[in-house]
């Protein structure tokens, strides 16, 4: 038989490679960022244009690359960043595979422009699905300059599947964020579709943090700083007032690497724990500087994932680490490192196994020393919306398993507890949960806070569609900071706002100040109906067919409704059992999940045979 296997071409093997390296035009974004930061850039502009799928620019002041350079940047494994194996286990660059280039060019149509410092002139060259049309000596500044534009020309599956422009800029704006934040000293900007949506002065780790979540977050930073021979922390956690309902302010960087690891958040989670409401998550910035030996960073193509030698140990400091820092700051409960801390930590892994972590502790540190603490502290009082939020917490609410369970124990207890006026009621609360009466046909249980949520939601549905809604003023305007992504989020929503009965005195690019709010809406529970908005907005994944109406009125019935945990007097019980009843789709929730259940009486004679 004749021989039939062959090579691959190389401009098919680079289509290959690139499925790998490229998924989305933020991989894009990502790959030509890291590699002006290799090139020592000092600046970087990213201009994208519809969302990355027609155009993604990346200027750099960077070293650029000479005319040899920049015709073989974009052959595979053509890299300048390591020479030998061994090179990879001390790499202080972010590239190292050489195959960027190549796979960006297979499927795009790629323009660069790059020149080096002590050159009169540049090189430009054009190349198209790993073709080069053209090269060129131009006139060019230093540093190169990257255009992908057409990202899956010849590859229409690919660019089918890419989602909705709200989703794959989303993709971009967090690979930028990662970036900017692993390198603050690098100025930073970033433009979509001609506007301006970051501009990132160079500046030190906090202003950074402040310059890209806005100047809310600065009060909440709480500094983080450890020296170990295994790693060195520096960072900032939030204070756990400032935590969120997304874990969209989460960055953990090894080496100046954006990472993911899910064993050492929870490590940060450990640190926080019996600190933050349930449903909130802790913001944090850390970096870590590891020995590079010590890591193994070759384990996934888009490198997010590492390998470290020692976890274990990791994982203990830096919880102690950030354990320090909220109890230096006065937000934990345990101050005094010193005592037995099995003595007084009222945490749950107190009696879980200790670890000893090699960590120095500053035993002289005197939390109260620092007046600068104090009087951010002062000033957060006096600051109304401020104090609005921090102070209102939410009713307790308990967490229920999806499917209801039926307490027969609770029942009689509730039963002997109320017995003088059970019987003649025609509805009791159960355990400031449920809403239990009876039926013709037996027994009904209500879910409050799901049937409320069903309430507001039909209410507010209505409202925004005939645009009928009630305001009411407030008497001083309510005045909230986010970040600018928050407010771009925001903004996508406001007309439905005002539907609802909002009223915007501003909308910002950090801040909003509200003048109206919705009738039976208080001021306390606005920057609650906002957090849950931004944390639904980033969570729903808006595609096409998203109803921006819709995730309204169900982001806001979530923020509103009686939760689980919260005593209802007997009108209140009644007026909640009859507006169920008179909705339109009184049995689910507005996420489709049971109000009620009923029991037949036959169902209750089977249980007493
Ligand atoms: P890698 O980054 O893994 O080396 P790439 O395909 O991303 O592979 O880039 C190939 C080479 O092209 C790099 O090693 C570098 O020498 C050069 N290069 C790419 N982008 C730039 C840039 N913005 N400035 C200077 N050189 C660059
Ligand atoms: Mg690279």
């Amino acid at each position: 038989m004749a021989d039939i296997i062959q090579l691959l071409p190389d401009h098919v093997a680079n289509q290959i490679a690139a499925g790998e390296v490229v998924q989305r035009p933020a991989s894009v974004v990502k790959e030509l960022v890291e590699n002006a930061i290799d090139a020592n850039a000092t600046s970087i502009k990213l201009i994208v244009k519809e969302a990355g799928k027609t155009q993604i620019q990346v200027i750099d002041n960077g070293k650029g690359m000479s005319e040899t350079d920049a015709r073989l940047c974009f052959e595979r494994h053509a890299t300048s960043k390591i020479k030998s194996a061994d090179d990879l286990f001390q790499l202080q660059t972010k590239g190292f595979r050489g195959e960027a280039l190549a796979s960006i060019a297979a499927i795009a149509h790629v323009e660069l422009k790059t020149k080096l410092e002590y050159n009169d002139l540049g090189t430009a060259i054009v190349i198209e699905g790993s073709e080069v049309k053209s090269q060129e000596v131009v006139v060019t500044p230093q540093g190169t300059s990257i255009s992908v534009k057409n990202l899956f020309f010849n590859i229409p599956a690919r660019r089918n599947f890419l989602k909705s422009h709200t989703v794959e800029l989303r993709h971009i704006v967090d690979e930028f964020h990662r970036i900017a934040l692993a390198h603050p000293s690098v100025e930073f900007i970033l433009y979509h579709n001609g506007s301006e949506l970051f501009n990132l002065p160079k500046s030190n780790y906090r202003q950074r943090i402040v310059n890209v979540f806005g100047s809310k977050i600065n009060d909440k930073l709480v500094p983080v700083s450890e020296d170990t021979e295994i790693v060195k922390i520096t960072g900032f956690v939030a204070k756990p007032e400032y935590s969120r309902k997304t874990k969209s302010e989460q960055f953990f960087f090894v080496n100046n690497r954006f990472i993911k690891s899910g064993y050492l958040n929870h490590a940060v989670s450990a640190a926080f724990e019996g600190l933050l409401k349930e449903g909130y998550y802790p913001s944090y910035f850390l970096n870590l500087e590891v020995d590079p030996h010590s890591i193994d960073i070759n384990i996934h193509p888009t490198k997010t994932e590492i390998k470290f030698e020692d976890e274990h140990t990791l994982y203990a400091i830096i919880r102690s680490a950030v354990k320090h820092s909220l109890g230096q700051f006065n937000v934990a409960p345990v101050l005094d490192f010193d005592s037995d801390t099995n003595l007084d930590t009222p945490y749950s892994y107190k009696d879980r196994q200790a670890v000893a972590p090699a960590i120095q502790v500053d035993r002289n540190y005197n939390p109260f020393k620092d007046s600068g603490y104090k009087s951010s502290v002062q000033r957060q009082n006096v600051t109304q919306w401020e104090s609005l939020y921090v102070d209102t917490q939410p009713a307790p609410s308990i967490e229920l398993p999806n499917e209801m369970e039926f307490e027969s124990e609770a029942v009689k207890q509730q039963l002997f507890q109320n017995s003088e006026e059970t019987p003649a009621s025609a509805v009791f609360q159960l355990q400031h949960k449920y809403l239990v009466s009876s039926l013709k046909s037996g027994l009904l249980v209500v879910d409050q806070y799901r049937a409320h949520q069903r309430i507001l939601y039909e209410s507010f549905l209505k409202n925004m569609t005939v645009k009928s809604a009630v305001s009411q003023q407030l008497l001083f305007p309510l005045k909230l900071y986010f970040s600018s992504s928050d407010i771009e989020n925001l903004k996508s929503l406001k007309t439905e706002l005002e539907q609802s009965g909002f009223i915007f005195e501003s909308f910002g690019n950090e801040t909003i100040e509200i003048s109206g709010v919705p009738f039976n809406v208080s001021d306390s529970e606005i920057p609650i109906i906002f957090e849950q908005l931004i944390s639904d907005i980033e969570n729903e994944v808006p595609e096409a067919n998203f109803s921006t109406t819709d995730l309204l009125a169900k982001s806001m019935a979530k923020s509103l409704a009686v939760k689980r945990g919260q005593q209802l007097s007997r009108e209140e019980q009644e007026h909640l059992l009859n507006s169920l009843f008179a909705c339109k789709e009184p049995s689910v929730s507005p996420d489709n999940k049971p109000t009620f259940i009923t029991i037949e009486t036959g169902k209750l004679d089977k249980k007493f045979i």
